[in-house]
């Protein structure tokens, strides 16, 4: 009796072990509704170890062009910052930008902070700062595309501002109906003209997004898709506004930043891609997992890996 009873325990110990192990530890899952109650939770061990870092002394100086990497929060960069060699720190407008090696070649990342145009502003000053030879903006993102679960990683084929739109009129009365809309986009350097233009939608460098694909292909550990990045400062939770974007201009997942890096990219000729994890997707759940930014960045090293590797071919 008591040895049965001790059998029983055992496979229960086992099993428990097993399932613990296997599990993706998706510890935090949030409801959405409290996501903003998360910010410093999720990233406190980050802001302590950035604390850490030492400040550069003098300008940035390197021989090679360095990699920039962006993510907008503390558990969208802190596997990134970690993973340099010799990082120093920069503050340029209150924006913490990290310089060090990976793989024994320059990489900086950028705690870009939430929403385009802090994005924007923080993009623009590491191009004028550091002359990145390229920018790749990386992080959490909102499914749109219903097929696509928490966890799942999309390369940006392209992307939007879903807000750049012109919504017809209604009189008083008559209600929103957001969906009766033209696309107007928004404006970047255009060289050919040599003005600035507005561009319905931005694309990523063809390298990147090359390489991006050949790690996901030789990675299959990673569940990724090439798909649409639809950015806006909105935290859409409307099924049918968000069916009605993924219908109208195809989007796999909604952010806050990318869009507006790939239009200063444009501006500065910098080599771009935005490639984001799914943190959440209120098409098939109120779940949200800040903890997937950390299976974007170690994606996302794997690109910068093979970057570098054609970069020092070149
Ligand atoms: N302050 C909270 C929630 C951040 S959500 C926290 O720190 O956990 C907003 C950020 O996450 C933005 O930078 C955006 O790019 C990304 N994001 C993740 N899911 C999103 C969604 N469903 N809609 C819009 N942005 C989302």
């Amino acid at each position: 009796m008591r040895n049965s009873i001790i059998k029983v325990l055992l496979i229960a110990l086992v099993t428990a072990t097993t399932l613990w192990a296997t599990t993706p530890t998706y510890a935090q899952t949030q409801n959405i509704e409290n996501a903003d109650n998360m910010a410093d939770v999720a990233g406190n061990s980050a802001e302590k170890f950035y604390s850490t870092l030492p400040k550069a002394k003098g300008d940035y100086k390197s021989r090679v062009r360095p990699i920039l990497i962006e993510g907008a929060m503390n558990t969208e960069t802190e596997v990134l910052v970690r993973a340099l060699k010799n990082p120093v720190t920069y503050s340029e407008l209150n924006y913490l930008f990290v310089a060090g090696t990976y793989k024994d070649y320059p990489v900086v990342v950028v705690r870009t902070e939430q929403g385009m145009a802090n994005a924007a502003a923080a993009t623009a000053l590491a191009i004028k700062k550091f002359n990145p030879v390229a920018v790749i903006n990386q992080g959490t993102s909102g499914g749109q595309d219903p097929a696509l679960n928490i966890g799942d990683i999309v390369i940006g084929s392209r992307s939007f501002d879903y807000t750049a739109v012109k919504v017809a009129y209604s009189a008083a009365g008559e209600g929103a109906d957001l969906t009766n809309q033209e696309m107007r986009g928004v404006y970047s350097y255009d060289a050919a003209s040599g003005k600035f233009q507005p561009y319905k939608e931005y694309f990523p460098d063809s390298t990147l997004f090359k390489i991006a694909q050949n790690v996901a292909d030789a990675n299959k550990n990673f569940n990724v898709v090439t798909g649409v990045i639809g950015t806006g400062n909105t935290w859409l939770q409307n099924i049918d506004y968000i069916n009605f974007l993924h219908e109208t201009y195809g989007s796999s997942c909604e952010e806050m930043e990318t869009n507006a890096v790939a239009q200063i990219c444009q501006n500065a000729d910098v080599p771009f891609i935005g490639i984001r994890v799914l943190s959440d997707n209120i098409t098939k759940s109120h779940d949200y997992v800040p903890e997937t930014g950390k299976i974007c960045q170690d994606f996302v090293l794997l690109v910068v890996e093979e970057y570098i590797r054609d970069l020092l071919k070149k």
